[in-house]
């Protein structure tokens, strides 16, 4: 856990969030700003602060991260969404947890 991050203290339950799943290794809940109807966020448990920061011990997390996608967007009744992962500041991140995006259901979806 790092103690200034927002995320690690979502999946310690330390501030609250719309949770729709949640195992061992992953917690997802709804962004809390939505740029879709649909728009979560699929966040692994342990801190690491971007894709940048991920080597080969995060393989099956990575993995495991991006096969909920599919599941989750079908579970919120989607049958298409993006995927988007903000990488670094130049890339658009924000909070400094790896995280994926999943949106969908129209409106407002970026298009790059
Ligand atoms: P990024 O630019 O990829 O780092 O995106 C961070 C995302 O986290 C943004 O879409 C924010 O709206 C979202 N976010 C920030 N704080 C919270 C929170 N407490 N609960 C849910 N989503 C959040
Ligand atoms: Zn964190």
């Amino acid at each position: 856990m790092s103690v200034d991050c927002i995320f690690c203290k979502i999946v310690h339950g330390t501030i609250p969030s719309k949770k729709i799943y949640e195992d061992d290794d992953v917690i997802a809940f709804n962004d809390i700003n939505p740029s879709a109807k649909v728009h979560f966020l699929i966040v692994p448990k342990v801190h690491v602060d971007s894709l940048m920061g991920c080597e080969a011990q995060h393989q099956a997390l990575l993995g495991k991260v991006l096969l909920l996608a599919p599941r989750l967007a079908k579970e919120q009744g989607l049958a298409g969404f993006k995927t988007l992962i903000n990488t670094g500041k130049e890339g658009g991140q924000e909070v400094f947890h790896l995280h994926v995006h999943v949106l969908g259901g129209g409106y407002k979806l970026p298009q790059n």
